[in-house]
């Protein structure tokens, strides 16, 4: 191959030079990173810092997924966004990928403003090498566990709360899954501390997604024996970390997943399209069987009920004491409030049933 500025694997000039000095990368590592594919689910703030390290290593193809918009109080923590971009009202999977594409034109980067579940997740990882964990709820990383079993791809756990944060590496049929972790599924609500009740640091972000970044350059770049087999717990604040083994956890638990090849979140009958938003007063509510919404038409039927804005990806409206968020989809968030009926409620009176 000939050597020119503009080519990759050019130990000179690329780019990724310094990356491919780094002897278990090289050439051929950076190479199969320029060829691979990576799905980050949820571009908040640990998708932000692991998608932007994604990005500037040369992952070939990366699609990126949120559900949300964004907020000023998101700046504190998610690197990519700016003051701009809460400004001009945009989806969080189109901030990033705007912001990506400058960092690096040479990757393709792919931008999907949906609530993953059970009816998108196989199209979603459809064709990537590695799916990493950018979510805040474990009602989504338990049908992440699924898919990735059911498909036989690597996934990458991650999750922050206060100054604390976890991760862990599963590799299909190689290391414990989730629910070999948690047989019974996720903690029931309110068992948990939420980002509402202990709040979140920047830096534990940094740490855990950083890690994460790193478990995927591993498993990317043909080096998926480097990965982690432990499930990592810091702490922070308190300069705790601790490493617990998880070898004997595959013979010891009868995993519903790994052994018994059942997938419920998958197929559906576990999970919920309706979700009240960590840390937010809001409730999204999901209606994955009604046709598109024309926004404009919306914006215009909502002139005089109160304060209505829109763009190509959303639709806002300032009503009494709830702000609503409109998708094309009609999918919506409704800010003000944390009851799921109440939340309905304001939906059909103002977008209709
Ligand atoms: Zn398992």
């Amino acid at each position: 191959m000939a050597t020119s500025p503009d080519n990759p694997l050019d130990i000179q000039s690329s780019r990724y030079a310094r990356q491919m000095r780094f002897p278990p990368i090289g050439k051929e590592g950076q190479r199969r990173l320029l060829a691979s594919r990576a799905l980050v689910v949820g571009c908040g703030a640990l998708g932000s810092v692991i998608a932007n390290t994604l990005a500037r290593a040369g992952v070939g193809n990366l699609r990126l997924v949120d559900r949300d918009f964004l907020e000023l109080n998101n700046l504190q923590r998610q690197v990519l966004y700016d003051e701009d971009d809460v400004a001009a009202g945009l989806p969080k999977a189109i901030a990033a990928k705007n912001r990506l594409a400058k960092i690096n034109s040479q990757i393709e980067i792919e931008a999907q403003v949906i609530d993953v579940d059970n009816a998108n997740i196989a199209s979603l990882v459809s064709g990537v090498d590695v799916i990493l964990d950018g979510t805040d709820n474990f009602e989504t990383r338990f049908l992440l566990n699924d898919a990735a079993l059911k498909f036989g791809i690597p996934w990458v756990y991650g999750g922050c709360i206060g100054a604390d944060g976890q991760t862990m590496t599963i590799l299909p049929g190689q290391t414990p899954c989730l629910r070999c972790l948690m047989p019974e599924g996720p903690p029931p609500p309110g068992v948990s501390p939420t980002c509402d009740t202990a709040g979140i640091l920047a830096p534990i972000i940094n740490v855990i997604a950083s890690i994460q970044a790193n478990e995927a350059i591993k498993i990317l770049s043909g080096h998926p024996e480097a990965a982690s087999r432990v499930l990592t717990v810091f702490e922070l604040w308190d300069n705790n970390i601790r490493q617990l083994k998880l070898g004997g956890l595959t013979e010891s638990v009868d995993c519903p997943a790994c052994r018994g090849r059942e997938f419920p979140w998958l197929e559906g009958e576990r999970g919920s399209h309706t979700a009240v938003l960590c840390g937010r007063n809001a409730v999204q509510l999901s209606y994955p069987d009604r046709e598109p919404i024309s926004l404009a038409g919306l914006a215009e039927k909502l002139q005089g009920v109160g304060a209505v804005s829109h763009n190509r990806f959303l639709l806002r409206l300032a009503v009494d004491d709830y702000q609503l968020t409109v998708f094309p989809d009609g999918r919506a968030i409704i800010g003000g409030t944390e009851d799921i009926a109440q939340a309905r409620t304001v939906y059909a009176r103002y977008i209709g049933n």
